[in-house]
């Protein structure tokens, strides 16, 4: 192998120890499938925290193409890079910013054309000054009622408050009325009832405008979740929006890691820091280029696992910030060696899993992914 060519340019997809494959086409598929599922209803999608942490430069444009044409962000920063990548695209679709009209960010939404989520009454107020402030027109927006989940949007004491006071909404744009279940992931969950009712009695109380209760997990609650706008964010890159059940989703992420080294290992040794596994008989043992400064985290040592040439490979020892080591005695000596990559999440060891085992969910392993991996966009 001629690995070094004088005066050649390095290939940094060679010389990564981490590779990130995300399959845009499986993206583009998820996206079709959950909107089939909702329809009549319309279906957003969620891209906060750069799209799962898969990255809203290259996420947005093919979730527009699929014919996604409400987009959530998460915070004020993140809504307008994507509402400028829309622009940029020419793409005529709305953003909503989930944090909403926090202090200080009245200027991005007058300015920018994105659109804040109101999450409470001083921010209807507000938005509804701005909107008189403005001859009057309407600013669009929507409104977050909580139903159970006690984090953002009106209580109900805030929204007698608001019914109380028609001139507020009439002063506004009200596109979207949302609110957000805390249990969708459990289907048996009476919260879900619970919630689906506080919400349906709101908006029986509130101008018309579209109705959205539902995640990714709520899609799958039934139809009756689905009211106008779905919001599914996780689905969309792959995760199972049915735990317990078969996945219903696409696989969208791929990680590998390079094995850097194999070792062979006869008489009894431990592994890594803190000498925390030990191989008793004669093994081998291959350390990889992926530790958890790669969000390939620490509580996944002694538990996770690798695959390759359709072996389970144990992650033996501590991961360390830059290497991982897995046991790799199950295949035959030489089939594994430098330079060969193994899968750490994927077909066979699925983000569920990952997660899981370290004792997450899928949801952080994605946007923990690391900045070091060589990411690979496969087309949609
Ligand atoms: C994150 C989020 C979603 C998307 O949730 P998933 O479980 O990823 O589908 C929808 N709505 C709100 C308010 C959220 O914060």
């Amino acid at each position: 192998m001629a690995d070094h060519v004088p005066g050649s340019k390095v290939d940094v997809s060679s010389i990564a120890c981490g590779r990130l494959t995300i399959n845009l086409s499986a993206l583009a598929e998820n996206y079709r499938l959950l909107a089939a599922k909702v329809a009549p209803a319309a279906c957003a999608a969620v891209v906060k925290a750069d799209a799962y942490g898969l990255g809203i430069e290259k996420v947005v444009p093919v979730l527009v193409q699929a014919g996604a044409r409400l987009f959530f962000a998460a915070l004020p920063e993140e809504g307008r890079k994507v509402r400028r990548l829309l622009d940029a695209m020419g793409a005529s679709a709305d953003v909503y910013v989930l944090a909403g009209l926090v202090p200080g960010t009245a200027a991005l939404y007058l300015d920018e054309g994105v659109i804040p989520v109101l999450n409470d009454l001083a921010q209807v107020e507000n938005w509804a000054r701005l909107s008189t402030e403005r001859n009057g027109t309407p600013l669009p927006c929507a409104l977050h009622i909580d139903s159970g989940m006690n984090r953002l949007g009106l209580d109900s004491e805030e929204l007698e408050r608001l019914l109380s006071q028609p001139q507020l909404l009439a002063a506004l744009d009200l596109r979207v009325i949302m609110s957000h279940l805390c249990s969708a992931d459990e289907p048996d969950n009476s919260l879900n009832d619970e919630q689906h009712t506080l919400f349906s009695r709101a908006l029986s109380r509130l101008p018309k405008s579209a109705a959205s209760l539902a995640n990714s997990s709520g899609i799958f609650l039934g139809q009756r979740f689905h009211f106008d706008l779905a919001r599914p964010g996780i689905a969309l890159y792959g995760c199972n929006p049915t735990p317990g059940k078969p996945n219903p989703m696409h696989q969208v992420v791929t990680l590998e890691g390079k094995i850097l080294q194999v070792r062979g290992i006869d008489a009894p040794q431990s592994v890594g820091y803190g000498a925390t596994y030990r191989v008793t008989g004669p093994g081998r043992i291959a350390t990889v280029g992926v530790g958890y400064a790669d969000g390939y985290l620490r509580s996944l040592s002694n538990k996770g696992r690798a695959f390759a040439q359709g072996v389970a490979l144990p992650l033996v020892g501590r991961v360390s910030m830059d290497l991982t080591t897995f046991d790799i005695s199950a295949l035959a000596e030489g089939s594994l060696k430098p330079g060969d990559w193994v899968e750490l999440i994927g077909e066979n060891v699925t983000l569920d899993e990952v997660g899981h085992t370290a004792g997450t969910i899928g949801y952080e392993i994605l946007t923990d992914l690391g900045r070091r991996y060589h990411r690979v966009y496969e087309d949609a």
